[in-house]
């Protein structure tokens, strides 16, 4: 059902917004998707309530189903971009207001569009065309830096604009870097500007003991009345092509007495909803006390929801709060059943630790497990498929009467992981299908994402600037396979191949779309963690 201006009046606000001052600037912070979507993003929350907490600042909101009333003349316009896949509903929303797809038509009427969020932080090369301005890495003092940085040239013309603002840490402005490329359409080099521009733009890293929580609390929401609590920031286990935790290193975890809880007790005041949030909450060190401070008879009608668990922190303790919590199942991570995979991928994880949280589950009152896991993982061979059915095999009689499912995904490679120069395996296709028919005859629900899906994930993680392109053409064609080859023939000679990008493992030498950016490691690390995981191939 279409949301409607109302969705905002549903909506219980966990701050005060400021009275903008007559001179605010006006801005527009969109979310390129619909509100149930939006609103359930930690990050857009965040941002939005972060500018609506400052007089300086008078920020409306748009979804692609509803909207604030939004300033007639905006003078920054920016999205929270979590779903790769959404470029398609940014570029409808700037073509809705009237502004330019492409950073470069824009002129000083046209407001600064700026954007960040997970996947612009990870990649921002296929998007770059379209923003003025990328916010690389967490918003805590980057948000206010921009914003501060802005005033100091509200009033001056958009090229000075953009380049005050390419000084400040952590923003990125595509349009001051140049790319050069070989004949073989290799990228030659990425240089900036000029000698102002810095040549490599560092992301950022919040390192304060408060990490954020929910602004806002709607029945509208995708998971209705949540109020969502981050636990802990990246993860210390550092499988190797893992985002969640190589793009946001260090670990951080908030502060129990200081952060935690206060949150925790402002969000239950107004609803029994609570998500805690983070790549692997379980592993905060004060965990085993959050849970008994949440097993206080006073929350006994909360409903908890858990994001991550590790999966050798299933305790039958942990178990026992989730059932009690109105939690019936719980999803771990295992990403193979085969030890030497695992071990390729630095999982720190052997089958008898598998075997006892499905145990531990069973015995605490869950009546599901869903476990996750990957093919295609680089020197994954056909036998180590064998293992996981294997392994699934061995749970069921571990723990029978546990409802267990496998969901498996294709490997995609990610920047700034230690897997950034693996292609995706073009057999993994096979392997779902092999591990689908196994399963199933062994009576084990397996869910398999979509292969064609991890493709199109893949050309994007890896994807460059002449994406852009392409992207706007597969626009009208529809997000399907077919529409990205479709479109890469109509561009042939323009950009390289569809198996360039997707399924061609990297040089280490090559340069990189990303590689004026810098992740939180350097590139040697990157480079010997992948030399640590290879020497496990068989
Ligand atoms: S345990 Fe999970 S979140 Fe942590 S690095 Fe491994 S896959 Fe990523």
């Amino acid at each position: 059902m279409p949301v409607t201006a109302s969705a905002f009046a549903a909506e219980r606000l966990l701050f005060t917004p400021a009275t903008p001052d007559n001179d605010a600037i006006p801005a527009i912070f969109a979310f390129p998707n619909e509100y149930t979507v939006g609103i359930t993003s930690l990050g857009f929350q965040v941002v939005w309530a972060t500018l609506a907490m400052r007089r300086d600042v008078d920020v409306s909101r748009l979804f692609t189903d509803t909207r604030e009333q939004l300033p007639r003349n905006p003078e920054l316009l920016g999205f929270s971009v979590s779903w790769e896949l959404d470029y398609v509903n940014i570029l409808n929303l700037l073509e809705s207001l009237e502004i330019p797809t492409r950073a470069a038509a824009r002129s000083d009427e046209h407001p600064l569009v700026f954007g960040g969020g997970p996947v612009l932080t990870a990649n921002p090369e296929p998007f770059a065309d379209f923003f003025d301005v990328i916010l690389l890495g967490d918003g805590e003092n980057l948000l206010g830096n921009f914003i501060d940085a802005y005033k100091e040239v509200r009033s001056a013309n958009r090229k000075v604009k953009l380049r005050r603002l390419a000084q400040v840490p952590g923003i990125y402005v595509p349009s001051l870097y140049h790319i050069e490329y070989d004949e073989t359409g290799f990228i030659k080099s990425i240089q900036p500007a000029d000698a102002e521009i810095p040549s490599q733009v560092e992301k950022q890293t919040y390192r304060g003991n408060t990490l954020s929580a929910s602004s806002v609390v709607t029945e509208k929401a995708a998971w209705e009345n949540i109020y969502m609590v981050e636990v802990v920031r990246s993860c210390p286990e550092m499988c190797r092509f893992c985002l969640a935790s190589y793009l946001t290193l260090p670990f951080r975890t908030a502060s129990l007495e200081a952060s935690l809880i206060p949150a925790i007790e402002r969000g239950l005041a107004v609803t029994n909803r609570l998500g805690l949030l983070g790549a692997s909450v379980t592993q905060h060190p004060e965990f085993e006390a959050l849970l008994d401070y949440l097993s206080k008879p006073q929350y006994d009608d909360v409903r908890l929801s858990i994001a991550s668990v590790r999966t050798n922190t299933v305790t039958v303790k942990l178990a026992e709060i989730l059932a009690k919590r109105d939690t019936r199942s719980l999803t771990i991570a295992v990403e193979s059943g085969s030890e030497r995979v695992r071990q390729i991928i630095n999982k720190k994880l052997n089958n008898d630790e598998i075997v006892q949280a499905a145990i531990n589950a069973k015995a605490g009152g869950l009546s599901a497990l869903k476990l996750y896991g990957m093919v295609g993982i680089p020197g994954e061979e056909a036998e180590d498929l064998d293992q996981t059915v294997a392994m699934m095999r061995s749970l069921k009689k571990a723990a029978p009467g546990l409802r267990l499912t496998l969901g498996c995904s294709t490997f995609v490679p990610k920047a700034h992981t230690p897997f950034q120069w693996f292609g995706v395996n073009p057999q993994a296709e096979k392997r779902l299908k092999f591990l689908e028919k196994e399963l199933r005859r062994n009576g084990i629900d397996f869910r398999p994402e979509s292969y064609n899906w991890s493709v199109m994930q893949a050309l994007i993680s890896r994807g460059d600037r002449r994406l852009s392109h392409l992207l706007e053409l597969t626009r009208h064609y529809g997000d399907s396979l077919g529409s990205y080859r479709r479109a890469f023939k109509e561009l042939r000679g323009q950009l390289p191949e569809l198996d360039y990008y997707v399924h061609t493992n990297w040089e280490l030498e090559q340069v990189l779309p990303w590689s004026h950016l810098q992740g939180p490691l350097p590139v040697t690390t990157l480079q010997k963690h992948l030399a640590a995981a290879t020497s496990n191939f068989s």
